[in-house]
């Protein structure tokens, strides 16, 4: 049951500028939870009136304000029955993020984010290839998300991998898409895996040849993108201090 659907647009339209304005403030929740407590149930998922509202920088902002909230300690008070049974019967979610498998570095935990709000991509290193594009062409084309994230980290093991040249079963094929970023990386120190500095330069790195590589690859999301419909952007997660870096 979608409740928050009984706000007219007007309301919802004031809501969520109110949110916008406010990110301080931590009584707020997730997409859907465009205003506080009371006027909508919290923790109810993402409309697509909600959805479709948003504009691709809206979206990059409630990802970095629920990055914020993330490390502050002051998440949303997120009811996930309530997200399940608000999105059983559709979802509208407002960005499909491409990220590592690490366990440190789940999307929505990080960026505060709920049931149906992004669809989600997880492959070691957060290599693209034609399956992964095509997920994310589904994402934007298909089910109107904004915004195609693609987000690495710190510490990444799969850089390392990259950097060590390891040679393991079908890990290695998995690897050599990542070792064009190592050689692509201009770095004046030691290169090796055990200089943590050098690693997190090849992941960067690594994010940037992914985002060239969609962008090179998807005649519709490159469509999508210079319509304004939708933005590609990278990100780099700090395993130690908690933040998203997000960059173009
Ligand atoms: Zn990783």
């Amino acid at each position: 049951m979608r409740s928050n659907a009984a706000s007219t647009p007007a309301h919802d339209h004031l809501t969520r500028r109110s949110f916008l304005k406010t990110t301080s403030v931590a009584a707020v929740t997730t997409f859907a939870g465009l205003t506080t407590a009371g006027d909508v149930a919290l923790g109810a998922a993402l409309t697509k009136a909600q959805r479709d509202r948003l504009t691709p920088d809206e979206v990059i902002a409630h990802m970095k304000d629920g990055n914020q909230r993330f490390r502050l300690g002051k998440e949303s008070p997120h009811d996930y029955l309530a997200q399940q049974r608000a999105s059983a019967k559709g979802q509208y979610p407002a960005a499909v993020i491409l990220s590592c498998i690490d366990s440190r570095a789940p999307a929505e935990t990080i960026m505060d984010l709920g049931i149906g709000d992004c669809f989600n991509v997880r492959v070691a290193g957060n290599i693209a290839n034609d399956d992964i594009i095509g997920s994310m062409e589904f994402a934007c084309k298909v089910a109107g998300a904004k915004v195609v994230l693609v987000m690495g980290h710190t510490a990444c093991g799969a850089i390392k991998g990259a950097i060590d040249n390891v040679q393991l079963g079908n890990l290695t094929a998995l690897l050599s898409k990542i070792r064009p970023a190592v050689s692509a990386t201009e770095y004046r120190g030691e290169r090796s895996a055990k200089n943590y500095d050098f690693v997190d330069a090849v992941a960067r790195k690594n994010v940037e040849l992914t985002m060239e590589s969609v962008h090179r690859r998807s005649a519709v999301l490159e469509d999508l993108e210079s319509l304004g419909a939708v933005k590609i952007v990278g990100a780099m997660y700090n395993l130690e201090t908690g933040v998203v870096e997000f960059f173009s």
